[in-house]
C-alpha cells in the first residue's frame, strides 16, 4: 500500500464514520463557517472547562475532505488543554501551507497526517482547514464570553 492510498483510506474512514459528530449541549460558543469555493459548511460548538477543551461538537455538510477533517480535528482537540490543542492547530496549518513539502509528525497530528497529500492542491486546502478555522474562531469567542468573570 502506498502512502497516498493509506492517506486516502484514513480520510475515507473518517468521512464514512465521523467521530464526535452532532451538536451537543452545553456549549460556550457556536460558529458557522463556509467554504464557498467548494460548498462546504460547518456549524461548530466548543465547550471549555477552564483551559481544557471539554467538548467540540459539529454539524457539517460538504466534500469528503472537509467532513473527514472535522472528525479528525475533534479527535485531536477534545480533552486537551488549550495550549497543546492550539499547537496542534498551528502544526496542521503549517502542514496545509507546505504544498506537499513538509513531512508530517504523526506523534502530534495522528490521523491528520492523511491531509499531507491535500496540501498539494490549493483548492482543497480550504476544505481541510474549514473545521480547524471554525474551532479556532469558536475558542476565541468562548474565551471572550467566559473570560475572567468565571475563573
Ligand atoms: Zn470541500
Amino acid at each position: 500500500m502506498t502512502v497516498d492510498s493509506m492517506y486516502q483510506e484514513i480520510i475515507l474512514d473518517h468521512y464514512k464514520n465521523p467521530h464526535h459528530r452532532g451538536l451537543r449541549e452545553p456549549f460556550d460558543a457556536e460558529v458557522r463557517h463556509l467554504n464557498p469555493t467548494c460548498g462546504d459548511e460547518i456549524t461548530l460548538r466548543v465547550q471549555l472547562d477552564g483551559d481544557t477543551v471539554k467538548d467540540v461538537s459539529y454539524d457539517s455538510e460538504g466534500c469528503s475532505i472537509s467532513q473527514a477533517s472535522a472528525s479528525v480535528m475533534a479527535d485531536l482537540v477534545i480533552g486537551k488543554d488549550l495550549a497543546s490543542a492550539t499547537s496542534t492547530y498551528d502544526e496542521f496549518l503549517e502542514l496545509m501551507q507546505s504544498k506537499g513539502q513538509l513531512e508530517p509528525d504523526e506523534d502530534v497530528l495522528e490521523d491528520a497526517i492523511a491531509f499531507a497529500g491535500v496540501s498539494k492542491y490549493p483548492a482543497r486546502v480550504k476544505c481541510a482547514l474549514l473545521a480547524w478555522m471554525a474551532w479556532r474562531d469558536a475558542v476565541g469567542q468562548a474565551r471572550g464570553e467566559v473570560g475572567e468573570s468565571t475563573t
